[in-house]
This record gives C-alpha cells, sequence and structure tokens, in this order.
C-alpha cells in the first residue's frame, strides 16, 4: 500500500467509529442554515461511503467548512474534517470536483494562487531575522492587511524580509487538491530561511499559518518558528507603542486559528491594550464560522451568506463599535455581508492605533 493510500485508508477507518448519536448536528453551522441532514455532520459521514457524480452527494462532501465544531461535542472522538478532507481526495481522484473547485487548482497550476491573479513576487536576499509571508488574500485581495503588518513591523524595528510567490497550498490540501502546491512553496520557503538565515516565519492568515506549521511537517517541517501575527505581537508587546482609546470591539476567532490551531488569547492579549473587548455569543473554540471556509464561498455562495448572517447577528449584538478577526479570509467574507457593522483585521485596527 502506498503512504498516500494507507493515509486515505486510515481516514475511512475514523469514519466507522460515528455512533450516529446526532450530538453534532444542531451545532453544525451548514445544518443551521438548510436543515438537511445530508449537510450535516452526521450526514456526511453517513454518504461519505459513496463516491458519485450525483449534485447532492458532492455538495455534502465540498459544502463543509470544515470548522471542527462537531469534532468538540463528538464522544466517539470522530475526526469529521479529517474524514472530509480524505473524501475530497478521493473525488478528486475520480475527477469529481464542483465546477468552481476545478478553476481554482487550474489557478494554482497557472498562476501559483487560487484567486488566478498576477500577483508579485516578492523576494528577500540580505540577513533578516524574520521573514514575513503574507499569503494571497492579504496581498492580492485585501491590500491594507498587508501593509498594516509592514507598518507595525516597522514600527517595532523588527529586522524582517518578505517573501511571497506562491500560494501556501491551504486552498487545494483543503478541498482535495494533491500536496504538490503545498509542496512547491515548502522548498520556496526553506530556501529562503537558508538564505536569511531567519529563524522565524510570520504569517497574517490561520491557513497559511495551519499549513506551514502543521502540513509541511510532511514534506520534512521547516528549520523555523512559525508565528501567526497575533502571537508574535503578543510576545512582543513591549516593544508595541499604542495609543489606547478604549473603543469597545468584540471579535471573531477564525476556525482554523482557533479551534485548529489552539490560538484563543494571543488576540485577546493584544487587542486589550487599546480597546475594551466583549465576547460574542459563541467564541474561542465554540466560535461560529463566518460561512467562509472549507471552499464554500467559492461554490457555495447562497450557504455562505446564510452562515454569515448568523455570524454577523451574533456580533452585532454584543452592541460593541467594531468586530475584529484577525483572518484575511473571515474578514473579506464578514465585511462582504456586514449590513452595516463595522468590521476590521486586526493589524488594521492595531496599525490605525501606532503613536506617530
Ligand atoms: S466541520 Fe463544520 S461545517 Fe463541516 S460538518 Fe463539522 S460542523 Fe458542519
Ligand atoms: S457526534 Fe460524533 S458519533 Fe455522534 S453522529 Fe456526530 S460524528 Fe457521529
Amino acid at each position: 500500500m502506498s503512504g498516500s493510500e494507507e493515509y486515505t485508508k486510515s481516514r475511512e477507518i475514523w469514519s466507522l467509529k460515528c455512533a450516529k448519536c446526532g450530538r453534532c448536528i444542531q451545532i453544525c453551522p451548514t445544518y443551521k442554515a438548510t436543515k438537511w441532514e445530508h449537510l450535516s455532520p452526521r450526514g456526511r459521514i453517513i454518504l461519505s461511503s459513496y463516491i458519485e457524480d450525483d449534485p447532492e452527494l458532492v455538495k455534502s462532501i465540498f459544502s463543509c467548512l470544515t470548522c471542527g465544531i462537531c469534532e468538540i461535542v463528538c464522544p466517539s472522538n470522530v475526526a469529521v474534517t479529517d474524514v472530509i478532507e480524505g473524501k475530497r481526495e478521493s473525488y478528486a481522484r475520480a475527477g469529481i470536483l464542483p465546477a468552481k473547485h476545478v478553476r481554482l487548482l487550474k489557478n494554482m497550476v497557472e498562476r501559483g494562487n487560487p484567486y488566478g491573479d498576477e500577483i508579485e513576487t516578492i523576494e528577500t536576499d540580505g540577513e533578516v531575522d524574520v521573514i514575513y509571508y503574507p499569503g494571497c488574500t492579504s496581498l492580492a485581495r485585501e491590500r491594507e492587511i498587508f501593509e498594516s503588518t509592514v507598518k507595525i513591523l516597522k514600527s517595532m524595528e523588527i529586522s524582517f524580509g518578505i517573501e511571497f510567490r506562491y500560494c501556501c497550498g491551504s486552498t487545494s490540501l483543503r478541498i482535495g487538491g494533491d500536496l504538490s502546491y503545498a509542496e512547491r512553496n515548502y522548498r520556496r520557503l526553506k530556501d529562503v530561511l537558508e538564505k536569511t538565515g531567519a529563524k522565524i516565519i510570520l504569517v497574517n492568515c490561520p491557513g497559511c499559518y495551519r499549513t506551514i506549521k502543521k502540513d509541511y511537517k510532511k514534506f520534512g517541517g521547516l528549520n523555523a518558528e512559525i508565528l501567526h501575527i497575533t502571537e508574535f505581537l503578543s510576545l512582543n508587546s513591549g516593544r508595541l507603542k499604542l495609543k489606547k482609546d478604549g473603543i469597545r470591539v468584540t471579535f471573531h476567532d477564525s476556525c482554523h486559528l482557533a479551534r485548529h490551531m489552539g490560538i484563543i488569547e494571543e488576540p485577546r492579549r493584544v487587542l486589550t491594550l487599546v480597546a475594551d473587548l466583549v465576547e460574542p455569543e459563541q467564541s474561542k473554540m465554540d466560535s461560529f464560522c463566518c460561512g467562509g471556509g472549507g471552499g464554500v464561498r467559492v461554490s457555495y455562495r447562497d450557504l455562505t451568506r446564510a452562515v454569515r448572517k448568523v455570524r454577523i447577528e451574533q456580533l452585532r449584538k454584543t452592541g460593541a463599535e467594531v468586530a475584529v478577526t484577525s483572518c484575511p479570509y473571515c474578514y473579506r467574507n464578514l465585511k462582504n455581508g456586514a449590513d452595516g457593522l463595522i468590521i476590521k483585521d486586526l493589524t488594521t485596527f492595531i496599525a490605525e492605533r501606532l503613536e506617530e
């Protein structure tokens, strides 16, 4: 059995552990939004025994946000997101994918990123302490996150360089694409670390964070500490010179950062340096997805809108003046359905409060 077949097999065995108890159903954002059991964790686990070119079967597997909240309540410890990602790989190998996912993977081949944009390559040659890898969304779509991060790092007098050529590969991994896109960026980052002597890779995006920190271990890992910007700012908060204005904010935890990677207190430590924080109805490990993850925003936009509406209302009910997140993709998605609520990425929020 090849390594990849073995991996797929172990994921199938996981699905057999499901006791079909149904505890996960009501908590699932896609079930909440639709009331269809094939769009719930239990439904997905049951249907993961099939691979057929049927639109509802395909939707069942590809409309999972991979948010992971179902795993918290599961008494059998079923790794639902792992089962879903494994099944997506099997579908992709069988040539069955939502049409927009096919386009997305084509963009990865042709342009090196899922958006299909011509994104500039940024390289660092000299010796630096930190390599800042901004990721596709900050560079190509939500540029102020990239600019704010650079502004913050300069104000902290950090020795850093910027690196970007390829997407980290997260988009591909989460929708069933092969490992080659992730490996391509792994090799590039490895070279950059050797060339610059940097010991830290800093990222904005929780998708990049999970991929570079966890998935790149499959290729041998990187000889550097991988830090999300909220960790870095929390660890180096003494170098931040900020104007505290006591504004009332709420915080939206990204599923990848909080549940998948356990980064929960760090963004709160940074925010409370300048603002008063009020928690929304679901937060930290219990956070409710923004509706955009797992490739759902690309192919099932109605589902994204319905889930996002629930989250926006939870954030609005706090009465906070601003809802802050620390994920460029959550920011992009929430902002597009904010209906008057002000959404900010944490980097922009902090950059706006730097002492001149
Ligand atoms: S990961 Fe999230 S969207 Fe997917 S089945 Fe579990 S709760 Fe539902
Ligand atoms: S909570 Fe776990 S065991 Fe129960 S139905 Fe959901 S996945 Fe299966």
